[in-house]
């Protein structure tokens, strides 16, 4: 007799896999993803599927990107993991907003640098319609834009949607705005904006014709099942791009005393993201430190890119380190998005060619 308690049998990754490649790429449910997430099933199983799923969407190409803060500090909102925030003391001190010729400078450095995109991040709330500070950065995504060096890219916060057509009309190719965390546990980290705040700014964008890059942080005190609900929440946008940070504790914010995730649970998350995710560019950022030894599993874990260069206000290893780890796995630098208007959301197969040799670091928050 059946214990009413029996779960269903663990569905095998490949299983899961096999679906995502045969078109189902939804074939991840809530309640297996969340037993993953919980440390059911072998790591290497999980990964091994993963790679496959990455492999089959993106090749050999990774996606690399960088950022440079345009408004550092001061930022009134209370996200507790911020060192950017002025409800906390760090060591981070607010700053003036970066001049339109540092933002083209920026660009021009980019552009050597192989970028071809440029993003302009600013520790803020968001901004008011017609405000001073984005009819600042309208200006600089126009001057970056017309400098020609790289495509301009923006962190905002929340902004409405006549807001984003005017940084569109101005030359925005992607907006990113992170939702952290599910939603269940955001009030426990955020408290002065609400999901709903992000979750409208992120559609608005969407319906522009905007890329749309967003996702969270992890080894914050959530549970598997928050992540869970972060990945399904992400799969509903059907977003562009999902960042993937591991939280860096900060000296004076909230989560100062946060340990941070061993390095095989931090695999785990990205396998579990890809099987969630499998047509999303799935990048690592801050916290990649953290895996130690681990960091180049990223890519067999389903990773599809890494942010390279200083983080917003932790560092990152050289990129010069980063660079030789691609050419000793094999993989190379690929285009995000190219032209005036965002590509057509690519599905598993045929895999979209991108444009060839060029290396793409749009600047994301
Ligand atoms: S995460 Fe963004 S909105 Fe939150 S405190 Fe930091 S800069 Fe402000």
């Amino acid at each position: 007799m059946t214990s009413p308690d029996a779960r269903p049998e663990l569905p095998a990754p490949h299983a899961i896999a096999d679906r995502i490649l045969g078109g189902e790429w939804d074939a991840l449910d809530a309640a297996t993803l969340v037993r993953y997430l919980s440390g059911e099933g072998e790591l290497g199983d999980l990964m091994a599927a993963a790679d496959r799923l990455r492999r089959a969407r993106f090749g050999d190409e990774v996606h690399l990107c960088s950022i440079v803060n345009a408004k550092m500090g001061g930022c009134p909102e209370d996200c507790g993991f911020c060192a950017q925030s002025k409800h906390f003391t760090t060591h981070i001190k607010a700053d003036k907003f970066l001049g339109h010729a540092d933002m083209v400078a920026a660009s021009r450095k980019a552009q050597t640098q192989g970028a071809t995109a440029l993003g302009l991040v600013t520790a803020t709330r968001g901004y008011e319609d017609g405000s001073k500070g984005l009819k600042h950065m309208i200006e600089g995504i126009r001057q970056v834009r017309a400098a020609g060096h790289t495509e301009a890219h923006a962190s905002l916060g929340i902004v409405s949607k006549e807001a984003l057509r005017e940084l569109r009309d101005a030359g925005m190719t992607e907006f990113n705005h992170n939702l952290e965390s599910g939603r269940s546990y955001y009030e426990k980290i955020v408290t002065t904006h609400s999901y709903d705040d992000r979750l409208d700014t992120i559609r608005a964008a969407k319906e522009l014709g905007l890329r749309t890059c967003v996702g969270g942080i992890f080894g914050m005190g959530e549970k598997p099942e928050h992540r869970a609900e972060l990945a399904m929440e992400l799969r509903g946008l059907d977003v562009d791009e999902v960042p993937i940070n591991f939280l860096v504790s900060i000296e004076g914010t909230n989560l100062q005393h946060v340990d941070p995730l061993p390095p095989r649970e931090m695999l785990r998350i990205i396998a579990c993201f890809r099987l969630a995710l499998p047509r999303q560019n799935i990048f690592i950022a801050a916290g990649r430190q953290h895996l130690g030894q681990l960091q180049p599993m990223i890519f067999a874990a389903g990773a599809s890119g890494m942010m390279i260069g200083d983080f917003l206000t932790t560092p990152n290893r050289s990129t010069q380190d980063d660079l030789e780890m691609l050419e000793q796995l094999g993989l190379r630098g690929r285009v995000c998005a190219t032209g005036e208007a965002p590509p057509p959301r690519p599905e598993m197969a045929p895999r979209v060619e991108r444009r060839a040799g060029a290396t793409h670091l749009p600047v994301l928050a």
